[in-house]
């Protein structure tokens, strides 16, 4: 059952890019040793970081989704990790993608999704990228402001605006509301100015949670859902929009999902590439007090990278061991002393971890895991210091849906679809 294009090869590492059947586990594992092999052998890409990404954990999100909002479309945030194979899966499964650039949907429609598909759900754009968008065919778009709609009368007149509304994002871990969004008072004097401009006004969009209004064509809910929140979140948001809107006929609703596709279904694997004592307690004669770490490991991806997620998605990292001395056996009763984790690179900034418990026979060569890295993580990574971003190895999983991933996939690109 190979796919057209797709190396079904065990060798695994990460300069390959093969979509293999297997537990993500497993993937971690055969990474790693292949890795100890490479090393053998000298070999610079054997320390390498990698990411497992688990499309099945993907498409089991998926039929999470349509289980609990049956009614309501989702359309993937792609900003939230625009992984080629992700793209390609969702877009096989039938879902719409939320681009917030010309490159974002450049990305999309490269795979042969139709233009429909798309909401350019920046409110804020440069009049150029409107008429791409305008170009290509892409023609639902947000706004927020006055001067957008004067941009978009010139450059996109037949555009579908989709207004998007200021809400209460105060619980949200990225309170988006401090940039984009009319307030309510401002939307009355903004419908009226889109009229005056003969432009297309189709819908609302706001966050979860929040709004009362009454929208013709579409409603927009946003993105924002938490995994280990979901089903209360859709349950509340079903009982929202029934009480709400009680007669939809005629309506649509999407959403914007992005971390809830994508959060769970990538784990990374990076390598300890240089220990060493913290600087206060190296010179202090007393013993490092008990809470404080009393050793520092760097390893190869950092904050510049992959945990960039730290410093703008307020992301807490928390590493496990994932092989110690080429062994994946760490037993128990391995005594644990606080550990800080850092970046590779020279910048101070660049810390994973500041206060952690690690097994106290951590040696460089040995592995950490952290799980949840598929949601703004590579996507917004930097090369500071030119150090590489961390490359994905692909597996259709060891769970429910592996078969169903490789057929939606396959039938994808027998469509002629793909890269
Ligand atoms: N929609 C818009 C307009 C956004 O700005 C974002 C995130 O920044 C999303 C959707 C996706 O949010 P999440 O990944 O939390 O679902």
């Amino acid at each position: 059952s190979q796919l057209p294009g797709i190396d079904d090869d065990d060798d695994i590492f990460p300069s390959l890019p093969p979509l293999l059947d297997g537990h993500p586990d497993i993937h971690l594992r055969n990474g790693i040793m292949n890795a100890s092999v490479l090393a053998a052998k000298h070999d610079p890409d054997a320390e390498k970081a990698f990411f497992v990404g688990d499309l099945s954990q993907v498409y089991r999100q998926h039929l999470r989704w349509q289980a609990c909002l049956p009614d309501i479309r989702p359309f993937y945030a792609v900003k939230c990790n625009p992984d080629p194979y992700v793209l390609r899966l969702l877009a096989a499964l039938g879902a719409g993608f939320d681009c917030a650039s010309n490159g974002e949907i450049s990305q999309v429609l490269a795979l042969g999704v139709d233009p429909s598909r798309v909401i350019y759900a920046n409110p804020c754009k440069a009049t150029s990228f409107v008429r791409e968008a305008g170009r290509v065919g892409v023609d639902m778009m947000t706004f927020d402001n006055a001067d957008e709609l004067h941009k978009i009368a010139r450059a996109h007149p037949n555009a579908q605006l989709v207004v998007r509304i200021l809400t209460d994002d105060t619980k949200s871990l990225c309170a988006l509301g401090v940039k984009f969004g009319a307030p309510l008072a401002t939307v009355p004097g903004l419908l009226a100015k889109a009229k005056e401009l003969n432009l297309n006004v189709v819908g609302v969009s706001f966050h979860v949670g929040s709004g009362c209004y009454d929208p013709s064509v579409l409603l927009d809910v946003g993105g924002g859902f938490e995994d280990a929140l979901f089903e209360q979140t859709a349950a509340n948001l079903t009982e929202a929009i029934a009480f709400y809107f009680p007669d939809r006929s005629g309506f649509k609703i999407i959403a914007e999902p992005g971390r809830f596709y994508v959060a769970t279904a990538f784990r990374l694997a990076a390598n300890i590439i240089a220990r060493r004592a913290p600087l206060t307690e190296a010179h202090r004669d007393d013993a490092p007090p008990s809470d404080k770490p009393s050793v520092m490991y760097y390893i190869n991806d950092g904050v510049y990278g992959a945990f960039n997620c730290i410093l703008f998605d307020h992301q807490t990292a928390r590493p496990y061991v994932l092989s110690m001395a080429d062994s994946f056996h760490i037993a128990d009763s391995e005594p644990l002393t606080i550990s800080s984790v850092w970046g590779p690179t020279c910048d101070s900034i660049d810390c994973v971890c500041l206060a952690t418990p690690l097994p106290s026979a951590l040696r460089v060569g040995d592995w950490l895991g952290f799980d949840n890295m598929g949601a703004y993580t590579s996507c917004a990574a930097s090369q500071f210091n030119v150090f590489e971003v961390s490359k994905v190895v692909y597996t259709t999983g060891g769970g429910f849906g592996a078969s169903e991933v490789r057929s939606a996939l396959a039938r994808f690109a027998a469509e002629g679809h793909g890269l």
